[in-house]
């Protein structure tokens, strides 16, 4: 009788702990649509976390991400089947409470979460160069100038970078590489990032991320960058700085792939610079095709300045890629999922916004409709600015 009089009492005491937790993670969610709260709470709150436990976290060798995942799917088992005893011996308040404990962890995992992570996909542009969006701020021409200038930058990178039976290979091993990506990282000066680097760790796992087409994840309490073995090596370079630059307090997904792209292209090493322009290259053509003379561009481009290492490195790296799909529709609905909670309205679409085109009223010699460019896209606008500043 005593002990359920004492059970009854602690699952009060749960149940209030419960919604107190709850209005936190509400006011929290609150707060996140705040574009000056989530600038404040990203820049103090969530840095001052990550200093601290991204360095120390940072010792261990291993992927401490990896390690939950696995700790806790032991622990479901062992929670399932003490749940089932529980209910088989009619021990209801014993099951309850187990059950309320878990919600506890789990909400307060969800407040940790949004104070470490959600709060930085909502802040203010990412501080480095670029030109301004609307289309009229770069000339066409301009833009047909640059593509080319690029287009030439990557196939002398991809004579420069050492091959293996025509296919580039990466240099360095993992964590070197690691090393040399956070190293280039400690070129950034602006405080809009946070002042640690977190370190690449790879994933034990990585047939399984591969399975779900998940080239790497960042988990933000840990301040991780956990990365996928299998990449093609400049998918591999790209990976660990997109990941790590969520760990400078950039989440939205598109601005870390543009932190990434900044990272590679800016840097002087040749594997690192042809692996930016490797990744990034078609966004910086996208759009070209359709616009006044742009057609003329876009086929020298491929047809004359790129030559066969470039597309030899592409059709690895697909071939890599084919092999994969087990989990990729799980994957992207969850993924999808995540982004839209954390105020990513487009989901998965958010890793990349392409440029804006509108009808310029004019045809070609063929009949067919010419675009005008209504806005860039960020890799364009980068890319612009570092050509312009004499940077690329
Ligand atoms: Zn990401």
């Amino acid at each position: 009788m005593y002990k359920r009089k004492r059970l009854e009492r602690r699952l009060i005491k749960q149940a209030i702990a419960i919604v107190s937790l709850a209005l936190f993670l509400l006011i929290l969610s609150l707060l996140k649509r705040s574009l000056s709260v989530s600038e404040w709470i990203s820049t103090h709150i969530s840095r001052a976390y990550i200093a601290v436990f991204g360095r120390i976290i940072g010792i261990l060798p291993f992927s401490l991400y990896e390690l939950t995942i696995i700790a806790l799917i032991i622990f479901a088992v062992f929670f399932i089947i003490r749940l089932v005893k529980c209910f088989a011996r009619g021990f209801w308040r014993s099951a309850l409470s187990a059950i309320l404990s878990l919600v506890i962890v789990g909400v307060s995992f969800g407040c940790l979460y949004i104070t470490t992570a959600s709060f930085s996909y909502n802040r203010s542009e990412v501080d480095i160069p670029m030109t301004s969006a609307v289309g009229d701020a770069v000339s066409e021409e301009d833009f047909k100038a640059i593509a080319l200038y690029c287009a030439e930058q990557l196939e002398e990178l991809s004579q420069q970078v050492e091959r293996k039976n025509g296919v580039v290979i990466c240099p360095y091993t993992f964590n070197e590489l690691s090393e040399l990506i956070r190293h280039e990282y400690e070129r950034l000066d602006s405080d809009y990032f946070n002042s640690y680097t977190p370190k690449a760790k790879r994933v034990l796992f990585s047939e399984i991320m591969s399975q779900m087409r998940i080239t790497g994840l960042f988990f933000a309490p840990y301040d991780e960058a956990n990365i996928n073995t299998n990449c093609f090596p400049c998918e591999l370079a790209h990976t660990m700085a997109h990941e790590m630059a969520h760990g400078k307090g950039v989440m939205n997904e598109d601005s870390a792939n543009l932190m990434g792209y900044y990272i590679l292209l800016t840097s002087d090493d040749p594997f690192l610079k042809y692996s930016g322009y490797y990744q990034c290259f078609y966004k910086i053509t996208s759009r070209l095709y359709l616009i006044n003379g742009g057609k003329e561009v876009y086929f020298n481009i491929y047809d004359e300045i790129i030559g066969e290492n470039y597309n030899n490195d592409i059709a690895a790296d697909m071939k890599i890629w084919s092999k994969y799909h087990m989990l990729a529709d799980i994957s992207e609905f969850f993924n999808d999922l995540y982004l839209k909670i954390n105020g990513e309205s487009d989901g998965t679409q958010s890793y990349y916004v392409p440029p804006v085109i509108v009808d310029s009223g004019e045809t070609g010699d063929d009949g067919e409709i010419i675009y005008k460019i209504q806005s860039y896209n960020n890799v364009q606008r980068m890319v612009f600015q570092l050509y312009f500043d004499g940077e690329l």
